[in-house]
Formats: C-alpha cells, sequence, structure tokens
C-alpha cells in the first residue's frame, strides 16, 4: 500500500468550494493523470520512444509508412500498462465517483489505459479509444480485445483478411461518435481537468467552453497549461498527491453541509 503523502495546498479548499456546489462533475483526465503509475506522457520525459515521437507513431500516415514499427510501440505499451498498477490519486476518483453526494460525477479520458477502471471507476469513457482494443485497417468493422500477448495483432483480420491496427483513436481521426455524444449530453456544470496538456482539440475545447460559459473548471497538473489562466482554480503538483487531499475534501461532511445548504437555496 502507497503511503500518502500530507498535501498542503493553499488552493485546496478554493477548489473543493467550487466544485462541491455541481450536480453533474465531468472529472475529464489526460495522459498526465497516469504519469505517476509509471505511464510517460507523449510530451513529457520519457515520451519518445526510441527516437520516434508518438504523433509520428500514433497515426493513419505513421501505421501506412511502417506498420510493424507501430505494431512493436504499441505492443510494448501493453506489457508496460498491463504491469502498472493505479496509483491513489487514480483510486481517489474512484472514491469520488462513488460519494461525491447527491451528485453525478462522470469520468472521461483522452487516455488509453485501463488504469481508471482497475482503480475501481465503474464507468470511464474513453475519448481516445483503448490501447488493448485491435482491429480491421480495412473498412469490414472487425474489433478484438486484446491482451498484453497481442496474439491477435500478429494475424490478418479473420473477417477479410486486411491487416489489423491498433483500436486507438490516432491523431487526424475523428473521436468516437458515442464517447463523444456521451459526455456532450452528460451536460456538465463543472469540470475537474487532471493531467492534459490540453492541447489535443476536440477534448480540449471541452474544459474551455465550460470556462468560457463560467462554470468552474479545477484544473490539476503539475505544470502551467495553456488552460491555466482560464481555469477557475489550479492545482500545482502531482495527480497522486493532489486527487486524494481533494477527493478527502469533496466528500467531507463539511462539503456535504454545503450543498445541502446550496441545494435549499
Ligand atoms: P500530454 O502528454 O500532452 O500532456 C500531459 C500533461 O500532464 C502535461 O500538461 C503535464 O504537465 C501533465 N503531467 C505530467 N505528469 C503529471 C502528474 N504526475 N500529475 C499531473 N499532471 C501531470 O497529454 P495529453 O494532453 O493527455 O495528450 C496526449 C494524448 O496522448 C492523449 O490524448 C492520449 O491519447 C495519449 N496518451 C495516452 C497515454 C495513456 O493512455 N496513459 C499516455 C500518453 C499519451
Amino acid at each position: 500500500m502507497d503511503a500518502l503523502p500530507a498535501v498542503k495546498h493553499d488552493a485546496l479548499t478554493p477548489a473543493a468550494e467550487r466544485l462541491a456546489p455541481c450536480r453533474r462533475l465531468l472529472v475529464l483526465t489526460g495522459a498526465g493523470a497516469s504519469a505517476d503509475a509509471g505511464i510517460p506522457t507523449f510530451r513529457g520525459p520519457g515520451g519518445v520512444w526510441r527516437s520516434h515521437r508518438p504523433e509520428d507513431l500514433a497515426s493513419p500516415e505513421g501505421f501506412a509508412r511502417n506498420p510493424e514499427l507501430v505494431w512493436e510501440w504499441y505492443r510494448e505499451r501493453r506489457v508496460q500498462v498491463a504491469r502498472a498498477q493505479p496509483h491513489p490519486g487514480q483510486r481517489a476518483l474512484a472514491l469520488l465517483a462513488r460519494h461525491f453526494p447527491a451528485a453525478e460525477v462522470l469520468v472521461a479520458t483522452t487516455n488509453e489505459d485501463d488504469l481508471l477502471e482497475r482503480a475501481g471507476v465503474a464507468e470511464v469513457v474513453h475519448l481516445h479509444g483503448s490501447l488493448f482494443a485491435t482491429r480491421c485497417a480495412g473498412a469490414c468493422g472487425w474489433e478484438q480485445a486484446e491482451d498484453r500477448d497481442s496474439e491477435r495483432s500478429r494475424r490478418p483480420c479473420p473477417g477479410c483478411g486486411a491487416a489489423v491496427r491498433p483500436g486507438s483513436t490516432w491523431y487526424g481521426e475523428p473521436l468516437p461518435e458515442a464517447e463523444l455524444e456521451r459526455v456532450l449530453s452528460f451536460r456538465a456544470d463543472g469540470c475537474l481537468l487532471i493531467g492534459s496538456s490540453v492541447l489535443v482539440a476536440p477534448v480540449s475545447n471541452i474544459p474551455a467552453e465550460m470556462a468560457l460559459a463560467g462554470l468552474p473548471v479545477v484544473e490539476v497538473n503539475c505544470a502551467e497549461t495553456p488552460f491555466t489562466s482560464v481555469a477557475t482554480v489550479s492545482l500545482r503538483g502531482p495527480a497522486r498527491d493532489i486527487l486524494p487531499a481533494l477527493v478527502d475534501l469533496l466528500t467531507s461532511p463539511t462539503v456535504r453541509d454545503q450543498r445541502r445548504r446550496t441545494a435549499e437555496g
């Protein structure tokens, strides 16, 4: 069991106070939310794989250029993620989803890993697909979930004989419609944005439009991002330290009372 460091952060209480009255809280996580579990972000340290930029591999053009190189990268990442364990911040999100009083919480992610599910979050909306999906690179629509062995990735599509490709959503590809609709139709009235550089549209538009509409958006990130200046509150630090402390406040009796008073008008 990881020891939880005590977090002292001046902005924690204001952040909790702004999120506490929300009725439909969207938790949106990016690559930084999994960094403390040992999964590198694309732009940070360790983000370059054998001198290839991820943006050059995670694209239809990259796959057309060198499918075996792309598969090698995906197979390694599947093994890396399968070996990793969710960190305390991810487990705290599972608690928040279950215990944020009298409110709905929707957890959505641009990550392809399954760490939030393994942390205990019951529903995770994957806006960029799953690292463990393998699908037809042609048009027949065949798709299958794989484990770390990536056995299926080495054979042609059983539906039509075309090559198979990773099932992730790549740069330049549209987001999965049902998942995007799930987030938009949730009609969030507050957002907790964790470990995202907020550079990859259209997901980056979601917190930006919420902030412009005057809704509370709390950012958790260990560095300043393009979003920091418009965030309602920005909590600077690693997700594994900040999230347990924030969730503790959000699920505390004081916050419950504040929510009840707000609901009673
Ligand atoms: P990004 O790599 O562009 O940015 C990551 C952000 O996380 C940065 O702003 C960084 O400051 C912050 N960060 C790093 N470590 C952190 C920590 N310990 N705590 C809090 N914040 C931390 O990632 P992105 O904006 O999410 O976009 C890149 C895309 O790459 C994603 O949409 C995703 O599809 C893919 N990706 C997925 C994974 C994964 O599945 N775990 C990993 C890398 C990249």
